[in-house]
C-alpha cells in the first residue's frame, strides 16, 4: 500500500457511512482493532461543534433539535422537492438562496454540502487513524439514481473535507464490482439494497468494461426502521393487553420500544425466536414474552412485497424477463433478514450473492475501484455512464436531449440553436435532466445566459451548446454564436449547489479554525464520554460497594469531582489525563462487572484509549 497513491473507496450513507480499501488479502473496511468501521451519519452539534457518528447518534432522543440525521436525502435538493421529507426530521430545515436548503441549529445554519463534509471528515481520520498515514483522495459512491446536482453537491462535500473525488461511482455498481461480476465480458446484474430507511433496487448491463444502469426502482421512505416500527406496534399492542393501567403515551416509553424491537428483529436474523424484556421503571412497568420469526414475517410481510413489485417494476422498466438476470447481489443491513434473501431468491429464480457483508460491499467495491485508479490501471477501471439524460430547453417547453442516459463518461455533445425574435441580442438556456419530453418533468440543473449575440433576423444565428461530462460524471456547458464569429459571453447560474465562491469560503473558513475546533471537538467528546461514565458508575455503585474498599470509593468519587471540574474547562489534554485517573480507579470496577454487560461506556471508553 503506497501511502501517496492511496485512493479510498468511501459509501456515504442514509444511515451509515464507511471506508474501504484493497490490503494484501483483499478489499475490506476500514478500522482500528476493535473498533466498527461503520460510522453513523449523524451529528450533533454541542457548544459550536460538531460530534459524528455514535455520539450523535446516542443524542437523538434526547437532544432531537440538535442532532442531524439522514443528511443525504437534503443534498442537491431544494425546498419543494423535500415536501414530503421535512416534516419527518425532527431539525429545523428552511428554503435558502439558489435552491439550496440550510439546516438550522440554534443561530447557526448549515448547507447539507457541509453537514455531508462532517461524516466524511469522520470517516476520513478513522481511515487515517487505522491506516497510520494521511488521506487525500477518495472514489465515493452515490444512488443509481442521483442526478447531476446530487452527484456535484456530493463532491463539493468531499472537497470541503479535504478530500480530492477521484470519482463518483454508483452504488449499486460498486456492489456488483466488490463481487467481482466486472471480470465477465457481459452479463446483467440485479442489486437489491434494503437498508435502514431507504430501498432500491438497479438492473445493471455489463458490456465490456461498461455497467449500464437499465433500471433502477424503489421507495426512498422504506427500510429497516419500517419493520421496527412494525415491531415496536406489536410490543405496544402486547404491553396494553397486559397492563392496562400503564401510561404508554409517556415519552419515555416509544424508543425504548423502537430499541428493543430492533434488537429483536436483528436476533431473528439467525434464531427462529427470541425472549425479550421491557423495564420501564418511570412507569413501574415490567414486562417479557417471546418474539417469533413467524410474527416478524407477518409484519414485515408488506413491506417485502413491495420490494418484490419494485424488482418487477425494474426489471419491467429494463426491458428484461426474471430468466436473463445472471446474478444477483444483496446490499443493506436489512438484507440480512432470511425471509427477504427467500422472497428475492424466489422471485429471481437464482440463489444471491451474500457472501461479503452486505453493509460494507458498496465501500467494498469503491476501494476496488480506488485501487485500480491509484495503480494507473486504466484499462481495469470500469467506465461510468452519464444515469440521466442531459439537454436544454427548447421552443415551447420541449427537452432537446443532447447526451442521453447511459452513455459511457467522460462524453461531449454538441448542437446548433438559434433566435426566434429579431433582433434578439441575448440567448436564456435552461439546462434539464430526466428522461420525459416536457422539460416541466424534468430537473432543473442551471440557467446559462449568451449574452452579445449581434442583432440579426430570427433563425439567423447559430449557437452552438456544448455539453461535457467529465469522469466524475459532473457537467459543463458551454455556448458560443457561430455566425458572428464572436466569442459571446456565457454567465453560469447554478440553480442549485454552491459556487466555487461559497465552497472556497468554506474550506478558508475550515482551514483557520481547525486548531480551536479540533480542540472544542475533543472537549465536546470527552465531556459527553464522561457524562456516560457518570452514569456507568452509578449503575455499578452496588458493585463498587461490594468489591472495593471505602477508601477507593472515596478515590472515585473525589476524581469524579475533578473530571466534573475539567469538562468545564477548554484543555482537552488536561481533560484527558483527569479522565485517564478516573479510568484507572474504575478499572477494577469495570473488570468485575464486564461480565455482567453492564457499564459499557466504561468498557468503551478503556478500548478506545488502551491503544493510545
Ligand atoms: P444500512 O442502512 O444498510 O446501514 O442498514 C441498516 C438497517 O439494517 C437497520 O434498520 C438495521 O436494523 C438493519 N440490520 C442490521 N443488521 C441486521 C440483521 N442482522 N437483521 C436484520 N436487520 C438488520
Amino acid at each position: 500500500m503506497d501511502p501517496d497513491k492511496i485512493i479510498i473507496g468511501i459509501d456515504l450513507g442514509t444511515t451509515n457511512s464507511l471506508a474501504a480499501t484493497v490490503f494484501d488479502h483483499g478489499p475490506e473496511a476500514i478500522h482500528t482493532p476493535n473498533a466498527s468501521p461503520i460510522i453513523p451519519s449523524v451529528l450533533y452539534r454541542d457548544d459550536h461543534v460538531w460530534v459524528v457518528g455514535e455520539q450523535a447518534r446516542r443524542k437523538r432522543v434526547e437532544a432531537p433539535e440538535r442532532t442531524v440525521f439522514s443528511v443525504k436525502r437534503l443534498m442537491g435538493r431544494d425546498a419543494q422537492e423535500l415536501e414530503s421529507d421535512i416534516p419527518l426530521l425532527s431539525y429545523e430545515v428552511r428554503a435558502a438562496q439558489r435552491g439550496l436548503v440550510k439546516v438550522h441549529i440554534g443561530e447557526e445554519a448549515f448547507t447539507p454540502q457541509e453537514l455531508s463534509a462532517e461524516i466524511l471528515r469522520e470517516v476520513k481520520r478513522n481511515a487515517e487513524a487505522a491506516l497510520g498515514f494521511p488521506i487525500q483522495r477518495a472514489v465515493i459512491t452515490v444512488p443509481a439514481y442521483f442526478d447531476d446536482a446530487q452527484r456535484q453537491a456530493t463532491r463539493d462535500a468531499g472537497r470541503i473535507a479535504g478530500l480530492e473525488v477521484v470519482r463518483i461511482i454508483n452504488e449499486p455498481t460498486a456492489a456488483a464490482i466488490a463481487y467481482g461480476l466486472d471480470q465477465g465480458q457481459k452479463g446483467t446484474v440485479a442489486v437489491y439494497d434494503l437498508g435502514g430507511g431507504t430501498f432500491d433496487v438497479s438492473i445493471l448491463q455489463l458490456t465490456g468494461q461498461v455497467f449500464k444502469v437499465l433500471a433502477t426502482h424503489g421507495n426512498t421512505h422504506l427500510g429497516g426502521d419500517d419493520f421496527d416500527m412494525a415491531i415496536a406496534g406489536e410490543l405496544k399492542r402486547r404491553l396494553r393487553e397486559a397492563h392496562p393501567e400503564a401510561d404508554l403515551t409517556r415519552p419515555v416509553v416509544a424508543p425504548l420500544l423502537r430499541k428493543v424491537a430492533e434488537a429483536i428483529k436483528i436476533e431473528l436474523s439467525r434464531a427462529p425466536e427470541t425472549p425479550y424484556s421491557l423495564d420501564i421503571p418511570e412507569i413501574g412497568l415490567r414486562h417479557s414474552d417471546i418474539f417469533t420469526v413467524d410474527t416478524l414475517n407477518e409484519l414485515i410481510a408488506p413491506y417485502v412485497e413491495e420490494t418484490l413489485q419494485s424488482c418487477r417494476q425494474a426489471l419491467a422498466a429494463a426491458g428484461k424477463a426474471v430468466e436473463e438476470i445472471d446474478d444477483v447481489v444483496m446490499v443493506g443491513g436489512s438484507s440480512r433478514i432470511p425471509m427477504v434473501r427467500t422472497r428475492v431468491e424466489a422471485l429471481f429464480g437464482r440463489r444471491p450473492n451474500i457472501s461479503i457483508n452486505p453493509d460494507e460491499v458498496v465501500a467494498a467495491g469503491a476501494g476496488v475501484q480506488g485501487h485500480l485508479l491509484a495503480g494507473g490501471r486504466r484499462d481495469f477501471v470500469l467506465l461510468d455512464v452519464v444515469p440521466l439524460s442531459l439537454g436544454i430547453e427548447t421552443l415551447g417547453g420541449t427537452f432537446s436531449k443532447l447526451i442521453i442516459a447511459n452513455t459511457t463518461i467522460p462524453a461531449q455533445a454538441t448542437e446548433l440553436f438559434t433566435t426566434y425574435v429579431d433582433n434578439q441580442t441575448g440567448v436564456d438556456l435552461n439546462v434539464y435532466q430526466g428522461e420525459r419530453e416536457f422539460v416541466a418533468d424534468c430537473r432543473h440543473l442551471g440557467r446559462f445566459k449568451l449574452k452579445g449575440v449581434p442583432p440579426m433576423p430570427a433563425g439567423l444565428p447559430k449557437v452552438k451548446v456544448t455539453f461535457l461530462v467529465d469522469a466524475n460524471g459532473i457537467l459543463t456547458v458551454s455556448a458560443v454564436e457561430e455566425r458572428s464569429g464572436q466569442e459571446a459571453r456565457i454567465e453560469v447560474i447554478p440553480s442549485h449547489g454552491l459556487t466555487n465562491e461559497e465552497i472556497e469560503r468554506i474550506m478558508d473558513e475550515s482551514v483557520e479554525h481547525a486548531v480551536e475546533d479540533l480542540n472544542q471537538r475533543q472537549i465536546v467528546e470527552f465531556r459527553n464520554t464522561a457524562e456516560a461514565v457518570f452514569r456507568g458508575i452509578d449503575t455499578a455503585w452496588d458493585t463498587a460497594e461490594e468489591i472495593l474498599t471505602p477508601d477507593h470509593r472515596v478515590q472515585i468519587e473525589a476524581q469524579v469531582r475533578v473530571v466534573k471540574e475539567a469538562v468545564q474547562g477548554s484543555d482537552p489534554v488536561a481533560l484527558k489525563s483527569e479522565m485517564d485517573k478516573l479510568g484507572e480507579l474504575t478499572r477494577p470496577l469495570a473488570d468485575a462487572i464486564m461480565s455482567q454487560g453492564a457499564l459499557t461506556e466504561l468498557k468503551r471508553f478503556f478500548q478506545d484509549h488502551s491503544q493510545e
